[in-house]
């Protein structure tokens, strides 16, 4: 079967072009003839993007050889070819050069129409897509994944993805205002007068770590954080602190893109690390701290898993703290820390009385009296868990943790033996948490107007 694919093309001149672009031979007596096939659609593609692109260049030049001020037709000092990238294939256009018209100072020099309408030689899309898949997966599958489904040139390659998608990331950046001591732009009367606000906007903040490629160091920390409304999508939060000059001017515009106002209560998540509760400091008049419960727990489990070893060897002692450790989750769950602090104080002399051979008794020992010094600098930020639980308030728990999992994870570490600079981990963090959080396509409607919407969504768990 023969199969022709032929194009029309109206031009502003009211002129049709029309022409074929494919032709296929098609059998249709196995399944792999049936349909198009890839390498069938990247030649199409391909060809199909490059009518189109000469078109609208031409009809743009066309447009653009005449003198804005008197009409005149401007003359022309011949042309070159450019490289446009776009994701059906980079396309070759002839870019003329025009001198400027005689009625304006400087006429001797020259310019190109197509110079000003793609500064970039890079189409938008692309970078959109380049940056997408970079930010989920490595630069290296990025470029096959696209290869294998687009008519991609064949000399885009790991590293120019890389410099793309920084490119994005420092225009992300470049954007992002000043930073400041303290957000809180009206006074309480201001803020009766404001509209009633939308329900409460959780924030969770907490840490990880990526591998450093750094000299002298191993690891850097991340920061991490999800900003969870009662009514409108999760935005995702991530920077290097050690690197980021602006944490909480970044915090403070997710707020803002969120649709926060000044009287709408916030509460804010964290283990309780001074850096963490910093970035939240003076951010929002109707706030609340609350040390999340996922990190009360972790560490209580971490004591009872030391506890269950020493039941081997001194099974009295044992089941005494593992009540003690019961006794101090109810107490905490419930927001009594007097009672609470006291038996976590009894656990710590206990444990260092103990006459043992548990060869993790030391570990115990520490993790209890950390676990003591935790509770005690985080006591202003304990509240009645319980009576939250209740109300159908947050309590945490664990969200945050899976956000460090989600952000950091897949992309920075562990399986991938991938070692990171402190800037390149920052840049990545800007173009990850959209992506995750399925505004990375918006940001790039706002730098390009008229970028259609299509191919944006939510990721993330
Ligand atoms: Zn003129």
């Amino acid at each position: 079967m023969d199969i022709r694919v032929k194009i029309e093309i109206t031009g502003p001149d009211g002129v049709v072009h029309e022409h074929e672009i494919a032709a296929f031979e098609k059998g249709s007596e196995s399944a792999a003839e049936i349909g198009l096939s890839i390498g069938d659609s990247k030649e199409l593609l391909l060809t199909l993007q490059q009518e189109i692109v000469a078109a609208q260049a031409a009809a743009f030049c066309a447009d653009h050889s005449t003198c804005l001020c008197c009409a005149g037709r401007l003359r022309r000092k011949g042309s070159k070819a450019i490289q446009y990238r776009t994701v059906f294939g980079d396309i070759t256009i002839d870019s003329p050069r025009f001198y400027h018209c005689r009625c304006h100072a400087g006429s001797a020099q020259t310019f190109s129409p197509l110079t000003e309408l793609l500064p970039h030689h890079v189409a938008p899309e692309m970078l959109w897509l380049e940056t997408k898949w970079a930010s989920l997966v490595s630069y290296g599958v990025t470029v096959d994944l696209l290869k294998d489904v687009l008519p991609i040139d064949k000399r885009l390659n790991a590293e120019t993805v890389r410099r793309h998608l920084g490119r994005v990331a420092m225009r992300m950046e470049a954007e992002l205002a000043d930073e400041r001591y303290s957000f809180v732009e009206t006074n309480a009367y201001e803020r009766e007068q404001l509209s009633n606000p939308e329900g409460p906007i959780t924030v969770g903040i907490d840490g990880g770590y990526i591998r450093s490629r750094e000299k002298g160091q191993s690891h850097f920390e991340v920061t991490v954080g999800k900003s969870i409304p009662t009514d409108r999508p999760d935005r995702y939060l991530g920077l290097v602190q050690s690197h980021d000059e602006k944490p909480k001017r970044r915090l403070n515009e997710i707020l803002k893109d969120q649709g926060w106002q000044e009287n709408q209560q916030v509460t804010f998540m964290t283990d309780g690390g001074d850096s963490v509760i910093n970035i939240a400091r003076d951010m929002a008049p109707a706030s609340e701290h609350i040390l999340d419960w996922f990190h009360i727990t972790m560490r209580i489990t971490v004591m009872h898993q030391y506890v269950k070893g020493l039941a081997h060897l001194n099974p009295d002692e044992a089941e005494e703290m593992a009540r003690r450790l019961r006794q101090i989750k109810g107490y905490l769950w419930n927001g009594n820390l007097h009672d609470g602090q006291e038996v976590i104080d009894d656990l710590v002399m206990d444990l260092d009385d103990i006459e043992t051979q548990y060869a993790s008794i030391k570990a115990l020992r520490k993790a209890a009296r950390e676990f003591q010094t935790y509770i005690a600098n985080n006591a202003w930020m304990i509240p009645n868990y319980a009576e939250r639980r209740r109300y159908g308030e947050r309590v945490s728990t664990g969200f945050v943790e899976s956000t460090v999992n989600t952000v950091v994870g897949k992309r920075f570490c562990k399986r991938q033996q991938m070692r990171w600079s402190r800037t390149g981990a920052h840049l990545m963090l800007q173009t990850r948490t959209r992506t995750l959080d399925g505004t990375l396509r918006k940001k790039f409607q706002q730098w390009y107007p008229g970028m259609k919407s299509d191919g944006d969504q939510k990721l993330a768990a």
